[in-house]
């Protein structure tokens, strides 16, 4: 007789509780492995009493902090176009390659919690829970859920673990940028887009002469359409869209952003494509001796007579814990160095007299960094016993995208129609781009036509609210608030540079926000509702009155403005787009580096990465950020050539 007994999940096994209690052999096993760390530890601290030598101090032309999508970009671009130079690339996490293969495949994206909650390859942060007075009714007081918080810690950064979808927003968004002053016409469209067409490798068959407009395709990163053979159900979610008004758009990167479509995506033969994998492994190819005339001189002898080596040098598991200041010119905030700890023991790094230090720790990093060093907010330093050295508005000014979900079960699938995941597909292949309603009715076909869409639509062939676990088979669209009103801000928890900030994504703070979520929603709902979705396929909504979910009230199922209240805050998350916290702006604007991404106050430091977005463009935020780098990077090499 076949044993019928199922095996225990993983988690089962591991966490079982009883009464409340962890299984004792977890216990156990994890009281093994913090006495394995403090043996490490000892030994570590052995080795370092019976150094005889001092430390010693290591000099690079450029210190990066953070081998993420901007630190991959500017290590190369640096390199490659300013010579004679060395870098120090300092990542908290290892080679993408070490931890483990999966993370490659597009497929299992969606099986986020797994790889995000990789341990080596995620900082584990979360969000805080905020309550606040309802939209629909003010005099109600409502939850927003707090939730973890992806961030990559490995090379590539985000780009290593994140959906893949290639956008760039709208061109709009950068005119916004470029309008806070003349100087700042150096983020105008114009630059931008040579900037995203120089990172660009676009892989699309016999492009259009409009689409070679807007592409590059000689830049390092990998960008491809999807396979031919998409998602059948997919495919029908286009034709529903079609004949609901929404134009078709084959290229949201193109002349308009609104409609509906297939993304772009950054992946090629197969397997997830990386900043790291693009411009970081090429940085790496760059090596040479400088001066060249002069041979390295043996290792104990004079340092001028020791040729240098020029090139990059990456360290992974480097933790940057603060800025180093010349203690000399207190006054000046001049950055000489990084003070980051490594392989058990703090080290310095300097900068050489032409040399900056450069941060690259992504949105919720960097601005830890900088006030981990004496710069951000007066009083939040203060409070956790920091001397200022210039008080900034770090922290604030915190964009996000929020993402919501309609999750459908699929009736009748045909087997090979509905299958789940293939490995190639991150899933998210279709896109709509439309603008949403403030009232938080179905958008009008005038509001698909708007070429300033501001909410993003993905449908995936399978669920992808965390809340629900699908056995079935499964049609989702998710729907993200593209250029949302509301802003959050975060804030130094601890002087502990290992305790993560606390954030507060504020999400929904404005009415606008949320009416324009829910007419999404009621956007998906109606896509749902028609052939052949709802007849071929037999598509229904779960999570609405069932074991799912309980959001319906009227009678005959009708959904109230504070139904859809409820279900939105309960059902949002990220769609991991934090950036602005150090906001690229004039001071009196709320800025906290100019336009060149200088820290005002401050010399010879600058933040290259997502967080200097004066606001969040309305699109993916990866292709952005290497853009950002790309710009900064001929930024640096001006400022560097004028250096005598
Ligand atoms: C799950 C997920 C899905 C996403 N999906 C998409 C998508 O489909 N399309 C898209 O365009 N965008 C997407 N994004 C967003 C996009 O990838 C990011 O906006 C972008 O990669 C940010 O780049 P960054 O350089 O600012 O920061 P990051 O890429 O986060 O890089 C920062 C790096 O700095 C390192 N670091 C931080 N602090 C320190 C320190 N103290 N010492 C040393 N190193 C440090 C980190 O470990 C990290 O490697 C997604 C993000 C996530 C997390």
């Amino acid at each position: 007789m076949e044993n019928s007994k199922k095996a225990p999940s993983f988690k089962e096994s591991r966490t079982k509780e009883t009464n409340g209690t962890i299984d004792p052999e977890l216990i156990k096993e994890l009281k093994f492995d913090a006495d394995i760390r403090d043996l490490w530890s000892k030994s570590v601290y052995e080795r370092d009493r019976r150094e005889t030598f001092s430390k010693i101090d290591e000099i690079y032309d450029f210190i990066i902090v953070g081998a993420g999508t901007a630190g991959c970009v500017l290590a190369r671009e640096l390199i490659h176009n300013i010579p004679h130079v060395n870098i120090l690339v300092l990542e908290a996490g290892p080679p993408a390659t070490q931890v483990n293969d999966r993370m490659r495949l597009p497929g299992t994206y969606s099986l986020a919690s797994v790889i995000w909650r990789t341990k080596e390859a995620d900082w584990g942060y979360y969000t805080e829970a905020q309550t606040m007075p309802g939209t629909v009714d003010p005099t109600k007081e409502v939850l927003n859920k707090g939730f973890v918080y992806p961030r990559a810690k490995i090379w590539g950064g985000c780009s290593s673990v994140n959906g893949m979808i290639y956008i760039r927003g709208q061109k709009k968004d950068y005119e916004l940028w470029a309008e806070q002053g003349p100087e700042y016409r150096i983020w105008d469209w114009e630059h931008c887009l040579e900037a995203f067409k120089a990172v660009e490798n676009n892989a699309r068959e016999n492009p259009s002469e409009e689409f070679k407009k807007y592409h590059g395709f000689n830049g390092l990163l990998h960008v491809q359409d999807n396979p031919k053979n998409i998602y059948k159900i997919l495919s029908d979610v286009v034709e529903v869209a079609k004949n609901l008004g929404i134009p078709y758009n084959e290229d949201f990167n193109g002349v308009r952003q609104n409609g509906v479509g297939g993304h772009q995506h950054t992946i090629k033969d197969g397997k997830r494509f990386s900043l790291a994998d693009g411009y970081l492994v090429d940085a790496l190819k760059k090596v040479e001796i400088y001066p060249e005339s002069k041979p390295l001189g043996p290792p104990y002898g004079l340092p001028d007579e020791v040729g240098k080596f020029v090139a990059v040098n990456v360290k992974s598991h480097a933790h940057a814990l603060n800025i180093i200041w010349d203690e000399e010119k207190k006054d000046e905030n001049v950055a000489i160095g990084v003070r980051y700890f490594y392989d058990g023991g703090v080290h310095n790094a300097f900068i050489a007299p032409k040399g900056e230090v450069i941060l690259c720790g992504g949105t919720i990093n960097s601005p830890q960094i900088l006030m981990l060093s004496g710069i951000g907010p007066k009083e939040n330093l203060e409070a956790n016993n920091i001397k200022i050295r210039k008080e900034l508005p770090v922290g604030r000014n915190l964009w996000d995208h929020p993402l919501c979900f309609l999750s459908g079960k699929v009736m009748n699938p045909e087997k090979e129609s509905v299958p789940r995941l293939h490995s190639w597909s991150s899933g998210f292949e279709i896109g709509i781009f439309h603008k949403g309603n403030v009232e938080g009715k179905i958008p009008s076909k005038e509001d698909f036509l708007d070429e300033r869409p501001d909410m993003q639509l993905y449908a995936t062939p399978t669920i992808v609210d965390p809340s629900i676990a699908a056995n079935f088979e499964s049609l989702a669209i998710s729907m993200v608030l593209n250029i949302p009103s509301s802003v959050g801000h975060l804030e130094l928890r601890s002087p502990d540079p290992f305790t993560q900030p606390n954030i507060f994504l504020n999400y929904y703070s404005k009415p606008d926000d949320l009416y324009r979520m829910m007419s999404s929603l009621k956007l998906a709902r109606e896509i749902f509702k028609q052939p052949p979705l709802n007849t071929v396929w037999g598509v229904e909504e779960v999570g609405f009155d069932d074991e799912l979910g309980k959001y319906s009230s009227g009678k005959d199922g009708e959904m109230t403005d504070e139904d859809w209240e409820r279900y939105i805050r309960e059902k949002t998350f990220t769609s991991f787009h934090p950036c602005g916290t150090v906001k690229m702006a004039p001071a009196s604007q709320g800025g906290v580096v100019d336009h060149r991404l200088q820290v005002y106050g401050t010399k010879n430091l600058r933040v290259v990465d997502a967080s200097i977005f004066p606001m969040v463009p309305s699109g993916n935020t990866n292709a952005p950020t290497a853009m950002v780098a790309w710009r900064a990077s001929r930024l640096i090499k001006e400022d560097y050539d004028k250096k005598l």
